[in-house]
């Protein structure tokens, strides 16, 4: 299968181009050239399959032609060490729990499918291969542990000083090896900035070294990301009635993933695209304008996204045809207020804690649920363990967050980072010296 670019201005390449570069030169973003559809049967047999047979057989049908038959099983059943289990939450809605990998968010199942990906491309090659990863907290998390001793790929993490929380810094800093974070005397888009000049900079085209980014917009993160679609609505039991998912979005990699899902025979009625105050998307779907916005601050921080890379992949899938793209996905924003109150009912009602990018999902069925009350079975995704967010989530609830055990076990460990400060010459410098 080719790759091509959502931007069409740029020659169609192979899957092993489109990871290894990540983005298109035209500044699209890579797209499957055609999007397979599986037989019939085998959604039929969803129930009989276990959520590693379902996944090959969704990854096959993306890459067969790509990686062979026995690797790409070894990929799957190595990205997918854990479950995503479907818990009951209120009459006719679910929760599908995406946070029981190693990070405890849902990232973790794209940036151990890109991982592997990516050590199978370049072993046996020559080159060795740097991933540059800037993040404001679980992106790069998620991609330390997914390379954490990957032969051939060092990666440089780069964050914010003093603007990630503790748990998400000591997430960053413990894993030693060949992770490497640098603590950046600046914000964010400093860090963005940093990584954004260091891929147009000519200097490193001449080193053995390639450098790469593990950022979402990698085809390979994405593609994972359909796999607990199918294997959500595998464990949902009867299959006739309509099923709508709803998501918490930020860069909208999550639902593109779920649409790609649907786009090759997976059932799925709809989609709920659930914003936290980051509206672009919802505005969007009301006035067919889309004007991207800078981002604003949040509870749901991973969420906080004012220009949705993904939005390309959406638009790209369907054709730029607004009226269909409207009838299968709703969208609404949720106040952060409205997260805190909602954190507190369902723990009150339920038992059952949220975290706050889940809050927003729920909050997003719940406004669905009023509009279309025969709608079926809903499935909402629980993108991270409360336990990431415990200085939200504890004073909303008066109650301790249990903390899992992998989680803390990186408390425990630790960090180890190297200062710099936001300028590029000294970022290259580091570069030079340790990745050359
Ligand atoms: C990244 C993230 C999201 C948003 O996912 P997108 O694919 O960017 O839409 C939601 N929740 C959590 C916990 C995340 O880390």
């Amino acid at each position: 299968m080719r790759y091509i670019s959502t931007k069409g201005a740029c020659a169609p390449v192979s899957f092993k181009e489109a990871v290894l570069t990540g983005l298109p030169p035209d500044r699209g973003l890579y797209f499957p050239e055609r999007i397979p559809t599986l037989p019939a049967a085998f959604i039929r047999s969803l129930p009989d399959m276990t959520f590693r047979e379902i996944s090959l057989t969704v990854a096959e049908a993306l890459l067969e032609e790509d990686i062979p038959h026995a690797v790409l099983k070894r990929m799957v059943d190595d990205t997918l060490r854990f479950d995503a289990p479907l818990v009951p939450l209120e009459p006719g809605v679910e929760v599908l729990e995406l946070f029981h990998g190693p990070t405890l968010a849902f990232k973790d199942f794209g940036a151990r499918f890109l991982a592997r990906v990516m050590a199978y491309f370049i072993e046996g090659e020559s080159r060795e291969v740097t991933v540059l990863v800037a993040t404001s907290g679980d992106t790069g998390s998620a991609v330390a542990s997914g390379f954490f001793q990957v032969p051939g790929i060092r990666v440089v993490i780069l964050y914010p000083s003093g603007k990630v929380s503790k748990i998400q810094e000591k997430q960053l800093t413990t894993h030693g090896g060949n992770i490497t974070a640098l603590e950046i005397e600046g914000t964010f888009d400093d860090c963005q900035r940093l990584v954004k000049s260091a891929f147009s900079d000519k200097d490193f085209e001449k080193s053995r070294r390639t450098l790469t980014s593990a950022n979402s917009i990698n085809i390979a993160r994405l593609i994972p990301q359909s796999f607990y679609y199918f294997y959500a609505f595998s464990r949902l039991g009867e299959l006739k009635r309509p099923v709508v998912f709803s998501v918490p979005c930020g860069n909208f990699g999550n639902i593109t993933g779920g649409i790609l899902a649907k786009r090759m025979g997976l059932p799925i009625d709809r989609f709920i695209a659930a914003t936290n105050a980051n509206d672009v998307f919802p505005q969007f779907l009301r006035t067919g304008v889309y004007r991207p916005e800078p981002s604003k601050q949040t509870l749901s921080n991973a969420m906080d996204v004012g220009d949705p890379s993904n939005l390309a992949r959406l638009l790209h899938i369907y054709h730029d045809d607004l009226k269909t793209l409207k009838k299968e996905i709703r969208s609404w924003s949720v106040t952060d207020r409205e997260t805190k109150t909602l954190i507190k009912k369902i723990h009150d009602e339920t038992g059952y804690i949220l975290d706050p990018h889940g809050a927003v999902a729920v909050a997003g069925m719940h406004r669905y649920l009023e509009e279309e009350p025969e709608f079926g079975r809903g499935v909402v995704l629980e993108t991270a363990h409360p336990a990431k967010f415990l200085d939200i989530v504890e004073p909303i609830l008066d109650c301790r967050v249990p903390i899992p055990e992998r989680l803390q076990a990186a408390l425990e460990k630790e960090k180890e980072s190297l200062r710099l400060s936001n300028r590029y010459e000294e970022f290259k410098q580091f570069l030079m010296a340790h990745h050359s």
